[in-house]
């Protein structure tokens, strides 16, 4: 069969607009949620969209969102319009909807970065910011390496030398994982978990606990892109082992697909530490009346690295664009580029591996959950 790619836009607000109006067409309930923090490049209003498919009274919901991490909406988007597109809506099984997010971090994706409006991420957000903050005492090392006034060969070099003196202390993993799993101690830097809930995580569970009120098994993908590769995937289940939420996935996905060894030479290493991430507060506000599985779903985009500074680049100028030269520097244009090639491609191949894995993903979701559903209404 011919996979069309004609549901990618080249911009968030097309793709917002896009969502909206097919949704519309298709019956689905609509709702706009519009960010008071911020506007995109141009001062348009940016929003997070939901739309509801299927009857309100489901016990079993999809839950589906796409750019948590901003840029990486691009993907998410189109695989999204393109379920609706092709006929989605029509075909649920009984008893089962959807609720697609679009743009969970509509500042993101609409400037083309990772994370929000006040260089958050969102995925190491949802905690409860009243108590004390997971550690990261190995970052204040690594902060200085990673934030230069300038990225030039010399502040390259720095990284990957003093990068490989902390790497033969500490070993790469601590190091990765200390890069990636999030802090609270330093706003400009690097997966910064923010000290207080961003207006996206508190949009999000007020749409999680009005909308998903009355039901009882939920299902969850958060579309990504980011790792190398054309359009593969990667399911990033944070259900522990041992879990009926972990055999849930296994069973729509496929045992190999979720097995952490398949998934960590995929990701590259073994994978970091995790805290505040979304896939844990939805189960947590969903917990005292509905089970819950899913994954956060990775779309392979980038191009292979040369070495660790060359894998670091992206989020270096992201952070470089916010901080230091700022957004209408006259680097900028090109370092937007940049993030994009990584985050959302514009080769064929890759948006074709896309609309056919979200495609093949949805179907099977849809069918475990109408499984799951029938399999609890018969305890
Ligand atoms: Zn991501």
């Amino acid at each position: 069969m011919m996979i069309e790619t004609a549901a990618f836009s080249d911009t968030y607000t097309t793709a917002r607009d896009r969502f909206g109006e097919a949704a519309l067409a298709a019956g689905g309930d609509v709702q706009q949620f519009v960010n008071p923090n911020a506007t995109g490049p141009a001062g348009e209003t940016l929003s997070l969209d939901a739309a509801w498919f299927g009857p309100r009274d489901a016990s079993a919901v999809l839950l589906n969102t796409c750019g948590t991490h901003g840029a990486e909406g691009f993907a998410g988007s189109a695989a999204q319009l393109d379920w609706i597109q092709s006929g989605g809506p029509a075909s649920l099984p009984p008893g089962v909807a959807v609720l697609m997010l679009h743009a969970v971090n509509p500042f993101g994706f609409a400037w083309c970065l990772r994370g929000t409006e006040n260089n958050v991420d969102l995925n190491r957000n949802w905690l409860d910011h009243g108590a004390v903050h997971p550690e990261n005492p190995l970052y204040e090392q690594i902060h200085p390496l990673l934030c230069p006034k300038r990225i030039d060969e010399k502040a390259i070099q720095r990284l990957l030398d003093e990068g490989a003196r902390l790497i033969a202390k500490h070993g790469l993993w601590s190091i990765e994982d200390a890069i990636s799993r999030g802090q609270y101690t330093h706003p400009d830097g690097f997966h910064f978990g923010g000290t207080s809930l961003e207006w996206s995580t508190k949009t999000l569970q007020t749409i999680v606990q009005t909308e998903l009120a009355q039901t009882r098994q939920v299902a969850f993908i958060d579309w990504h892109t980011g790792p190398v590769g054309d359009g593969e995937l990667i399911f990033l289940c944070f259900s522990p082992a041992g879990s009926s939420g972990l055999a849930q996935a296994k069973h729509w996905w496929g045992a190999d697909a979720l097995s952490s060894e398949h998934v960590d030479q995929l990701w590259g290493s073994k994978r970091p530490t995790r805290h505040g991430i979304l896939f844990w507060g939805i189960e947590e506000a969903v917990s005292d009346h509905a089970t819950f599985a899913g994954a956060v779903v990775e779309f392979c985009s980038a191009s292979t690295k040369s070495n660790a500074a060359d894998a670091l680049r992206v989020s270096m100028l992201e952070r470089w664009l916010r901080f230091e030269g700022g957004l209408d520097a006259p680097e900028a244009a090109s370092y937007l580029a940049e993030i994009r090639e990584d985050y959302a491609p514009e080769r064929e191949s890759f948006r074709t591996n896309v609309i056919r894995n979200a495609r093949m993903t949805y179907a099977q979701t849809l069918a475990g959950l109408a499984e799951w559903r029938g399999a609890d209404a018969a305890d």
